[in-house]
């Protein structure tokens, strides 16, 4: 067996002797070639690198660093002050190994000299690196001087060999860039690969039209990504950062762009004409008057409604801030047009309540069905016909209503409360059934989850948005307070209080590791010891997640209807559901909540005119809790608490499911690059504007580069 080459410049045998000039043609393929074609990639450290999820020199060159170590401040071994970081180069004189005493760990030191003097260098547990230090060889080193017993050693926290003509030194010497890394693939590694494809780097096409550079004032692309990897300066990076991530958000917007227009393109909606008769009667008769936002909200999608390309908009507003009479009105006005609604709401309960309020506010208009697992085959059948005949002007229901055999008519809206409980496709698939001779129905989809306008913009950017701000006239914040361990007796007697006052109450239970049937327990035995302890006077009942969906709703009935004082359930105490008389709301084990969940959790309380009460019990609190619990104390605007969360979380984990890909962004982060998001959001629009499927020849390398991010998606929508 002959013996593998040599570990050369870098340790742990990462590369061979082979020399380090890039040996990949600069063609336009460079980006596709395997990383293996770089000099000094042996296969194993190709294999790595791709475990890792870099396969391409494009992935390299993608790969950018999270931050920079500035190690500008290089040394004469003389001038070297104790404790204090610093380079130094210089000569090796003589290297040696040996063992700390007790715990036997590989020591290697090196004595190091320069014009000015000389020091002892020292490492542990590399021992590897007796076989790569020599006498004579040039060393740059990054370590702190501390005393060791009577003399002075460098400890040493980063080297690299120099080799002769050698200009600044990669790892050790000047800006450093710092990598995103693994446990395999070394930031050392990253660096000096990405040194290596400088020449490749300063060729990078630029997919950007130069007359929006110049406008926008941006380097091209080549100088960018060169000063992001290669920074000589620390200043020099920030900037060239910022057209990068530009860059990363117009091509996310492009192809957002692009996919609406291709949804609208591909389809005709029935334009309703305008309202008459019906919508009238219906605002005539709701109990309350709607308010500024809602009008505001209820013209904009009359607009829609009334066009031929179809309706695609997210209704947003914060829980309780009257979305379903908006949503309600366009049903009307489906039914007005001779055409079917449909109201898709994720659970049960809330179909219910919405078919009740459905039937409440203009049940004497549309003729209106509720769709629900709970039906019987026959009721089903018969409910099913009467969709498929037209007879039902609205359906309202749950994943029931998405099955194959439920048919429609003519189908000219469909409204998704809660529109992330849905999986896109089979909403989708809905849509696409409803769908005859190229008309397909209007889509409007309603969120109580605040999303922040950056996430609107990336996760929701094919939708339009419709925000209700504030809350209907006469509703007063809920007054929340943080309720330590040792007050929880006066904690009950408020609620009590309430009670007394013909108030209703909600206990929530925290999910306990994702397990329902272990929180469906604790709530149980919640729900016990509350009944005998402290609400011995009241009549308390359990919901929770393994309750037959007819049990639970029976439950959540009694509760709406008043025969139940209070209600203790998991935290699945249905989003939407609407009991005005619940004033008081205390949520166990508080910190272990999401900010977004305690605010939805809030949102059941202080829908009716009396003040309402939100008691968080918490107990031992880490940071993050204490932030989240501070800053649902602080405000009850959901949109800020969404902006608050995602400085919190950051964006990856806000939205859960919907985001996949989407927000998938490399180097932009939303909550810090949000300038840079709305200016390549008008950016785009004004592309687009100007050259709909981007066919002018200028911008063939744009369109390349939304394509190369996108995939076949949207391929033929680009092509000429
Ligand atoms: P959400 O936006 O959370 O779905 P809802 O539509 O359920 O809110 O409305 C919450 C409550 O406010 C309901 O009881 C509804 O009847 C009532 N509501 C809606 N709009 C108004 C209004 N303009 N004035 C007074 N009450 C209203
Ligand atoms: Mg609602």
């Amino acid at each position: 067996m002959t013996a593998p080459p040599l570990p050369h410049r870098f340790g742990g045998g990462l590369y061979t002797e082979r020399p380090p000039v890039t040996r990949l043609a600069l063609g336009p393929d460079v980006l596709a070639a395997p990383l293996a074609d770089l000099g000094r990639v042996t296969p194993s450290v190709a294999r790595r690198l791709s475990a890792f999820g870099l396969h391409t020199v494009g992935d390299l060159i993608d790969h950018f660093p999270r931050r920079y170590e500035d190690f500008r401040d290089r040394k004469a071994i003389r001038d070297l002050k104790v404790g204090e970081e610093a380079t130094v180069r210089g000569m090796v004189v003589r290297v040696r190994a040996g063992r700390t005493a007790r715990r036997r760990v590989d020591i290697v030191t090196a004595v190091l000299s320069d014009d000015t003097g000389a020091l002892e260098a020292v490492w542990f547990n590399q021992g590897y690196l007796m076989k790569v230090l020599t006498e004579g060889m040039r060393l740059s080193l990054r370590g702190t001087f501390r005393p060791q017993g009577r003399r002075l050693q460098f400890l040493v926290k980063g080297h690299e060999i120099l080799e002769e003509g050698d200009g600044e030194g990669v790892h050790t010497e000047g800006v450093v860039p710092v990598y995103p890394a693994g446990e395999q693939v070394s930031a050392k590694l990253l660096r000096a690969l990405l040194h290596e494809l400088a020449p490749v780097m300063r060729r990078l096409p630029d997919p950007l039209p130069a007359r929006l550079r110049v406008r926008e004032r941006l380097p091209s692309r080549a100088d960018a990504v060169t000063a992001v990897h290669l920074p000589r300066t620390l200043a020099e990076a920030r900037p060239a950062r910022d057209r990068l991530v530009l860059e990363e958000l117009l091509l996310m917007q492009i192809g957002l762009l692009l996919h609406k227009q291709e949804q609208q393109c591909r389809v005709r909606a029935p334009a309703f004409s305008a309202p008459s008769g019906l919508a009238r009667a219906f605002l005539d008769t709701l109990p309350f008057e709607l308010t500024e936002h809602q009008s505001a909200a209820l013209e904009e999608l009359e607009a829609d409604l009334q066009r031929e390309a179809p309706m695609r908009r997210l209704l947003q507003g914060d829980v309780g801030s009257g979305k379903t009479v908006v949503a309600l009105y366009c049903l009307v006005r489906a039914a007005e047009a001779g055409l079917q609604g449909v109201l898709l709401a994720p659970t049960e309960t809330l179909a219910a309540q919405h078919a009740e309020t459905a039937v409440g506010l203009a049940g004497a208009l549309v003729p209106t069905e509720l769709v629900t697992a709970s039906l019987t085959a026959r009721e089903r059948r018969s409910a099913l016909a009467r969709i498929a005949a037209g007879e039902t002007r609205l359906a309202v229901g749950t994943h029931a209503l998405l099955q194959e055999d439920v048919r429609f008519r003519a189908l000219g809206l469909l409204v998704v409360d809660e529109q992330h409980r849905f999986g896109v496709e089979q909403r989708d698939a809905l849509v696409r059934r409803a769908e005859r001779d190229g008309v397909a129905p209007h889509v409007l989809h309603m969120t109580a989850t605040p999303i922040p306008r950056t996430l609107a913009l990336t996760v929701f950017g094919d939708l339009d948005v419709t925000t209700i701000a504030g809350l209907p006239a006469g509703r007063r914040p809920v007054v929340t307070r943080v309720v330590e361990e040792d007050r929880r007796e006066a904690g009950y007697d408020f609620v009590r209080k309430q009670i007394a006052r013909g108030r209703q109450a909600y206990v929530v239970c925290p999910a306990i590791d994702e397990s329902e049937s272990i929180s469906a327990a604790t709530a149980v035995a919640e729900a016990e010891r509350l009944q005998r302890g402290p609400f011995r006077a009241a009549r308390v009942a359990v919901a929770h997640g393994q309750l037959k969906p007819t049990d639970r709703d029976a439950v959540m009935r009694a509760f709406k209807n008043g025969e139940v004082d209070v209600l203790v359930a998991t935290s699945l105490v249905e989003v939407g559901i609407d009991v005005p008389n619940a004033t008081v709301m205390i949520i166990e084990g508080a910190e272990r909540f999401g900010l977004a969940q305690l605010h939805q959790l809030r949102g059941r309380v202080g829908r009716g005119r009396e003040r309402s009460y939100c008691l968080l019990f918490a107990t031992a609190e880490t940071g993050a809790s204490q932030a989240r619990l501070e800053a649902l104390l602080e405000t009850t605007d959901g949109f800020e608490l969404a902006d608050r969360d995602l400085e919190i979380r950051g964006e990856g984990q806000v939205m859960g499911a919907r985001q996949a890909g989407r927000s998938d962004l490399k180097l932009a982060r939303l909550a810090r690059d949000r300038t840079a998001l709305l200016r390549a959001r008008e950016l785009a629009a004004d592309l687009l504007a100007a050259d709909p499927g981007l066919r002018d020849a200028v911008h063939a390398p744009l369109a390349d580069a939304v394509r190369d991010a996108f995939g076949e998606e949207l391929a033929w929508l680009l092509k000429a």
